[in-house]
C-alpha cells in the first residue's frame, strides 16, 4: 500500500498560467482526501472518478483555499444526476471564526461618570461558512463544521491544530501505517507547529514570503521560517508551497535549502509517493 499525493494548486492568492491556488489530493487505502480547494484546482482533478470516495478538508475559509468548492459541487451535481456518484461528498470546515473584533459597548447610563463604556472582544460567527452550509440545499455535499477535528478512516487519522492567521485556520496531521504528512495551510511562526510535525515523513508548509520582504503581522512564513520548523520539527521532507504566483520558486527553494537541505518546492500535478 503507499499513499500518493498530488500538489493541486501551490501559489496564493490567485492562479496564472498553470498554477492554481491550494489543494492536495491524497490518495490512500481507496479513499482521496482533498485538502483545500482553491480556486484552479478542479482543473488538474479527474472527473467523475476523483469524486467518488471523496472527502475534502479546508484548512480555513480565504477564498484561495475554498474558492473552486462551488465549481466541485457543481461538478457533483452533474455527475450525480448522470448516476456516476450515489455518495454525497463530505466536507470539513472551520465554523467558527474567530475574527476577534474589539467592539465600544457604550455606557449603560450615560449620565452615570464613572461609567465610560468598554472595549469588548466578540467571536463572530463564520459567514463564509454559513455560505458554504446553504450549498447542502442544491448540491450532494455535506459541510461538517469542526475547530477540533479528529477524523478516522480505518488506520487513517486527521488532527487538526489552531495557527495563527488572520482568521481561524488550522493545520492538518494526516498518519497511516504507511508514513505521515502534515500540511500547515496558511500559518504564522509558532513553536506549536513544530510539536504537530515531529517526525512526519512529509511537511508540506506555506512559505509566502521571501527574506527581505515586509510581512506586517505574523500571519505567514518566510521561506526560511518554514526551514527552520522542518529541522526543529525533525521531518524527512520539506515541500514549500503557498508562493507568489509572479516570482521564480528556486527563490524560496534556496532560501530553505540554507537551512533544510531535503526541501523540494510543490509543483501542480508532480505526484509524491510514500511507500512502506
Ligand atoms: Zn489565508
Ligand atoms: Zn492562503
Amino acid at each position: 500500500m503507499n499513499i500518493i499525493i498530488t500538489p493541486l494548486g501551490t501559489v496564493a492568492p490567485y492562479s496564472k498560467d498553470n498554477k492554481n491556488c491550494s489543494g492536495y489530493l491524497i490518495e490512500y487505502d481507496g479513499f482521496k482526501y482533498l485538502f483545500d480547494c482553491g480556486n484552479g484546482v478542479t482543473r488538474l482533478m479527474n472527473f467523475p472518478n476523483d469524486l467518488i470516495n471523496l472527502r475534502i478538508f479546508l484548512s480555513h475559509l480565504h477564498p484561495d483555499h475554498y474558492g473552486d468548492l462551488s465549481a466541485l459541487a457543481q461538478t457533483a451535481l452533474v455527475y450525480k444526476r448522470l448516476g456516476y456518484i450515489n455518495d454525497k461528498i463530505e466536507i470539513y470546515a472551520p465554523d467558527k471564526d474567530k475574527r476577534d473584533e474589539s467592539i465600544y459597548f457604550p455606557p449603560t447610563n450615560p449620565y452615570n461618570h464613572d461609567d465610560w463604556g468598554e472595549y469588548k472582544t466578540i467571536t463572530k460567527p463564520s459567514i463564509d461558512f454559513e455560505y458554504l452550509k446553504n450549498f447542502e440545499q442544491d448540491y450532494p455535499i455535506i459541510i461538517n463544521g469542526y475547530q477540533n477535528l479528529d477524523y478516522i478512516n480505518n488506520d487513517l487519522k486527521i488532527k487538526s491544530l489552531q495557527v495563527p492567521h488572520q482568521i481561524s485556520a488550522y493545520a492538518f496531521r494526516i498518519d497511516t501505517n504507511v508514513g505521515s504528512i502534515v500540511y500547515s495551510g496558511d500559518t504564522g511562526f509558532c513553536k506549536k507547529i513544530i510539536a504537530f510535525a515531529q517526525n512526519c515523513d512529509i511537511f508540506i508548509c506555506e512559505s509566502t514570503f521571501l527574506k527581505g520582504q515586509i510581512r506586517l503581522e505574523n500571519t505567514h512564513l518566510y521561506a526560511h521560517e518554514a526551514a527552520m520548523i522542518a529541522k526543529e520539527a525533525n521531518v524527512k521532507q520539506l515541500i514549500l508551497t503557498h508562493f507568489w504566483p509572479e516570482l521564480d520558486k528556486n527563490l524560496y527553494l534556496k532560501e530553505a535549502k540554507e537551512i533544510f537541505e531535503n526541501t523540494e518546492v510543490a509543483e501542480e500535478g508532480k505526484k509524491l509517493i510514500l511507500r512502506r
